[in-house]
C-alpha cells in the first residue's frame, strides 16, 4: 500500500465530515493513523470539533429579531 503524507490523511479526516469516504479512503486513513501519533491527535481534534459544531448547530435556533427601528420616514 502506498504511503500517505499527513496532508492528504487530515484531507481525508475533514472530507470525512461532509460526507462518508469510500472503501480506498477509509483504508488509506486508517492505515495512515495506524502508524502516525500526530494525526491520530488530529483526527480525535476533528471528532470532537465536529461534535462541538453539531451542538452549536442545534442550538443555533435564536429567533432573528427583526426591529425595524430607527428607520423613521420623516420628510
Ligand atoms: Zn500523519
Amino acid at each position: 500500500m502506498k504511503m500517505v503524507m499527513c496532508r492528504e490523511a487530515t484531507r481525508l479526516m475533514s472530507k470525512r465530515l461532509d460526507s462518508p469516504l469510500g472503501i480506498q479512503e477509509k483504508m488509506t486513513l486508517k492505515f495512515h493513523l495506524a502508524m502516525c501519533g500526530a494525526c491520530k491527535q488530529c483526527n480525535k481534534q476533528f471528532q470532537l470539533m465536529h461534535e462541538a459544531g453539531r451542538a452549536l448547530e442545534s442550538q443555533a435556533t435564536i429567533p432573528s429579531s427583526d426591529t425595524d427601528d430607527g428607520t423613521d420616514d420623516t420628510p
